[in-house]
């Protein structure tokens, strides 16, 4: 497996396979890799002749306060996750090499101007999609990938992501893929490792509030209000989260709704502890 540095290095490694006539899959990350990150590079792989995957803690996607300083990275452990799923490039680029004015900061941003990015996570989280826009942007011309892998995890992110596909016009496949689980149903995400044991326990309820959304649905209700009413209660009873939102909205324009017409996202942000946990569930046609 390649790894890169610089933006350059990407360019020459990607023309020349282009020259090949080779595809190329890309897959975004922030790092600190688990199965729900292989999960994405096990679909680009099958997807795809070459696949480079980013490892880059975003900047501009953080808020003051937020945990930018204390994401957690493992550089090392990243790589041989990777290379294990047949990753054929990581590009593993400094915050100046991708911001180079200093300061991990821009003058130049790539932003829906719509409600979409103001919607669920947005609300506590005002910059946090220009952010995730105009990084992946950059990524998408740095790379210039046929197809791109996201996942469902963050539902907004793929939402908006689609959406900045289709006004901008860039001619990139985005490929959404399923939410991988640990075994007793807690979403994979490099956030978990900031739970305490009792937390990580606490945060089961997030799980439990998709799993019953989803039976509600399932045993044929189709007033949204009741089903988030009854995962808001779920997640209530747990003295250790606190809610940040508990929502039901267009799958497609994160507008709320008020009945369960597919497709609509069941989605939820909540605070375990200190820690910001996400989850959610989609219910299509
Ligand atoms: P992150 O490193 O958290 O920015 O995530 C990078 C990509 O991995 C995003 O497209 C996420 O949606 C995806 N991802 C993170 N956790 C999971 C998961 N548990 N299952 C599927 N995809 C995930």
């Amino acid at each position: 497996m390649i790894v890169a540095t610089t933006v350059d290095e990407v360019r020459r490694t990607v023309r020349a396979w282009k020259r090949e006539g080779l595809t190329v899959g890309l897959v975004p990350t922030m790092g600190y890799l688990h199965e729900g990150h292989a999960s994405l590079v096990d679909a680009a792989v099958a997807a795809c002749d070459r696949v480079v995957a980013s490892d880059f803690v975003n900047p501009t996607q953080f808020g003051p306060g937020e945990d930018l300083e204390s994401y957690p990275r493992d550089f090392d452990h990243d790589c041989a996750l990777l290379e294990e799923h047949g990753c054929s490039m990581v590009f593993h680029p400094s915050v100046d090499e991708m911001y180079p004015d200093g300061g991990g900061k821009t003058d130049t941003y790539v932003e829906i101007l719509n409600d979409m990015p103001k919607q669920l996570c947005g609300k506590t989280r005002p910059i946090h999609f220009r952010g995730v826009c105009t990084v992946v942007s950059k990524l998408f011309n740095i790379v210039t990938p046929d197809k791109a892998f996201f996942g469902q995890k963050d539902a907004q992110q793929l939402a908006v992501i689609r959406k900045m596909v289709r006004d901008m016009s860039y001619g990139i496949e985005i490929v959404g893929c399923p939410i991988v689980r640990e075994e007793d149903g807690l979403a994979k995400s490099s956030r978990n490792t900031y739970l305490s044991d009792e937390e990580r326990e606490a945060a089961l309820v997030l799980s439990k509030a998709v799993f019953l959304g989803q039976k509600l649905v399932e045993d044929g209700e189709t007033d949204a209000t009741k089903i988030v009413a009854a995962m808001t209660d779920l997640i209530q009873a747990e003295p250790l989260a606190r809610i940040d939102y508990v929502e039901a909205v267009d799958g497609l324009t994160m507008a709320p709704v008020t009945t369960v017409e597919p497709p609509v996202l069941f989605a939820m942000a909540v605070y375990i502890g200190t820690t910001r946990l996400i989850d959610n569930f989609l219910v299509e046609a």
